[in-house]
């Protein structure tokens, strides 16, 4: 049985049935079936029917952000903008899919030569609940545009999420089978990986789960995309704006509770500026009004199940044990639901969780270094690799750091790291391989088919 408890009460309110493998087997058929009529479709049938999915998203917005917010305890004013967003990635791919796989004519000794994109057929998305709409609608926007189909897996905890998906695509238009839910264990997605009708694999969640992935489609040659976790650095320069620089840093620490793959994570501080800015810093990470994710004036909601919050919580207890400090929070609030406060661990040095680990909640750990050099050597000190962020009034050093010395997949400058239907989005290292968004995305479950005419 799936289960959809809500962090704040700690209670159950929704009981799903489980697939069974008769099930599964019976939808990844028909959405193969569903395929080879798909495919033959237009991309001016195919955008009318996702710009009808980005006007039902937005007509459905504050009810989908409240099932997010009874699910994972998601603020309802996030929930709302995630909605929108998803239907500007539905719009964003209406309007530029075709023009994104146009042939691409090659110069050559043959009479005509070309690269032509071609649908491979049904691809599999592994989800996470932390952006329970977003994470599905920037892969599923792109996937089902260019004339593949689709089924999900999404993360355990979300299943009503996972089944409003599905019947919003339904509602929209599309032919039944062009995009289907499973509700199924992590365990069982080995199997589906591995059936014929499953063409590759998309993964957005932890490093142990995508390396898992991998491994099994690995293992029958299915290609995979991976969005895996970060541990994103945010250079503060001595040449910094402080204010302006330690407001985003909160803003970019606490959004969805701290919750998010590209959230900030280590602030790595040049010493000169050290204490002005964990004064700013401080401030900011204290204005979080933390409660139940339905109350109006509340800006961060629980996390979102208890097990996590704990988690969290040990990885701040092990940290302090080996020399961190608590600059604030660091206690679990002594009321019901999965709440964490903001929390500023300092004096966080290598081998400590908060150093090495990825911190998935309202956790920064603020980092001294001596200057500049120490700064980028510190920030590529991780397995990860997603995003990172400089700050400097110095906008051509900041480009600079940014484009050649950070490892990283998306690098900002003076901004907090985010995702953006026109952006390519990914990682490197532990964070993943291939992208979503823009025109990378589209292409990554595509046959780039040679054509030469002799
Ligand atoms: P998770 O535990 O890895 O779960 C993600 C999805 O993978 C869920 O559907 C989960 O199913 C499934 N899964 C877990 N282990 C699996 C395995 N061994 N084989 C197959 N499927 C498996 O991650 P999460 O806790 O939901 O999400 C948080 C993580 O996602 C963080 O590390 C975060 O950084 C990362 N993330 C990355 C991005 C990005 O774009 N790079 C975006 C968002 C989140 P069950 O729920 O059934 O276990």
């Amino acid at each position: 049985m799936m289960k959809s408890v809500n962090p704040v009460t700690g209670e159950s309110f929704q009981n799903y049935e489980i697939f069974s493998e008769k099930g599964v087997e019976k939808i990844i058929n028909s959405v193969d079936k569903s395929w080879h009529s798909w495919r033959k479709t237009s991309f001016f049938h195919r955008s009318q029917m996702m710009q009808n999915l980005a006007s039902l998203l937005k007509s459905k917005k504050e009810e989908l952000a409240r099932l997010m917010a009874h699910e994972m305890g998601k603020v309802l004013h996030e929930g709302i903008a995630e909605i929108e967003k998803c239907a500007w990635v539905c719009e964003y791919y209406a309007e530029n899919a075709e023009s994104f796989l146009e042939n691409e004519i090659i110069d050559s000794d043959f009479s005509s030569s070309y690269v032509s994109y071609q649908p491979i057929g049904t691809i599999l998305a592994v989800m996470p609940w932390n952006f329970p709409f977003w994470q599905v609608f920037r892969f599923a926007a792109p996937t089902v545009m260019a004339g593949n189909t689709a089924v999900l897996k999404h993360a355990s905890n979300v299943p009503g999420c996972a089944l409003a998906i599905e019947d919003l695509f339904r509602e929209a238009g599309f032919p039944e089978n062009v995009f289907r839910t499973l509700l199924i264990g992590s365990k069982q997605v080995e199997s589906v990986i591995k059936h014929h009708a499953i063409k590759a694999v998309s993964l957005t969640g932890s490093t142990p789960a995508g390396k898992s992935v991998a491994s099994v489609a690995g293992s029958v040659m299915k290609k995979c995309v991976l969005e895996l976790g970060g541990s994103d650095p945010y250079l503060i320069l001595e040449d910094a704006d402080l204010v302006s620089a330690a407001k985003t840093c909160a803003t970019g620490r606490l959004v969805n509770a701290g919750q998010s793959c590209i959230g900030a994570k280590r602030f790595i501080v040049t010493e000169t500026v050290y204490p002005e800015f964990l004064e700013y810093f401080t401030q900011e990470m204290m204005k979080a009004e933390y409660g139940d994710p339905c109350e109006p004036e509340i800006t961060m909601g629980p996390l979102a199940r208890i097990d996590l919050r704990d988690e969290l919580h040990r990885q701040v207890t092990d940290s302090v044990k080996m020399g961190a400090e608590v600059i604030i929070g660091g206690e679990k609030p002594n009321m019901k639901g999965a709440f964490y406060p903001p929390t500023i661990l300092e004096n966080v040095n290598p081998g400590m969780p908060a150093y090495d680990e990825e911190l998935f909640g309202p956790v920064a750990s603020v980092i001294r270094v001596k200057n500049e050099t120490e700064a980028i050597r510190v920030a590529n000190d991780s397995v990860f690799g997603l995003g990172a962020a400089v700050f400097t009034r110095d906008l051509k050093k900041g480009e600079r750091i940014a484009e050649t010395q950070l490892q990283a997949g998306c690098c900002f400058v003076n901004d907090f790291v985010k995702s953006d239907p026109r952006i390519p989005f990914g990682g490197i290292k532990e964070s993943g391989f291939g992208r979503e968004l823009s025109s990378h995305g589209i292409k990554e479950f595509m046959n780039v088919k040679t054509v030469a005419v002799k």
